[in-house]
C-alpha cells in the first residue's frame, strides 16, 4: 500500500473537472483518504514546488498554482504513486497518452490540470505539507 498527493490545479477547478478527476482515481481501485479545497499564497506555492526553484518555469508555475482554488487529495492504494502518474499522463499534454487526464483536459505544459507525487520521497514531503495525521482516514 502507498499514499500519494494529488492536486487539482486552478485550471482543473475552473474547468469544472473535480468530479471527473476523482472518478478516474476511484475507478482505478484507488481510495480517497483525505481531501480539501483551498487557495494558497504564492509563498506557499514556492515552498511546495521548492524542488523546482532553479527551473526557468518556477516563477510562472508558482503564480499559476496560487491564482485560484485548488483541491488537494491524498490517495491510497497498491502502487498509488505510479498509478496516479499513469492516470494523469505526461507533463506536457501534447505528449500524454490518449485517455489520460492531461491529454483530455490540459492546455499546455504549465496548465496541465493535475499534480501527482513522483516518488515515495516526494509523497512523504507533499502529504504532510497539506494534511496532518488526524485528517487522513486511511488503512494505516
Ligand atoms: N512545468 C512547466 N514547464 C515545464 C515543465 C513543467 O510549466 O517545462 C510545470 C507543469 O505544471 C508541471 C510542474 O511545472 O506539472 C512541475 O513540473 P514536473 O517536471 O515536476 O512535472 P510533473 O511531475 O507535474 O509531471
Ligand atoms: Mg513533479
Amino acid at each position: 500500500m502507498e499514499r500519494t498527493l494529488s492536486i487539482i490545479k486552478p485550471d482543473g477547478v475552473k474547468k469544472n473537472l473535480i468530479g471527473d478527476i476523482i472518478r478516474k482515481f476511484e475507478q482505478n481501485d484507488l481510495r480517497i483518504v483525505a481531501l480539501k479545497m483551498l487557495k494558497i499564497s504564492k509563498k506557499d506555492a514556492m515552498n511546495f514546488y521548492i524542488v523546482h526553484k532553479d527551473k526557468p518555469f518556477y516563477d510562472s508555475l508558482t503564480s499559476f498554482l496560487s491564482e485560484g482554488p485548488i483541491v488537494v487529495i491524498v490517495i491510497e492504494g497498491e502502487k498509488a504513486i505510479s498509478k496516479v502518474r499513469e492516470i494523469m499522463g505526461a507533463t506536457n499534454p501534447k505528449d500524454a497518452a490518449p485517455g489520460t487526464i492531461r491529454a483530455d483536459f490540459g492546455s499546455d505544459i504549465e496548465h496541465n490540470i493535475v499534480h501527482g507525487s513522483d516518488s515515495k520521497e516526494s509523497a512523504s514531503f507533499e502529504i504532510p505539507f497539506f494534511f496532518s495525521y488526524i485528517e487522513i482516514q486511511g488503512a494505516y
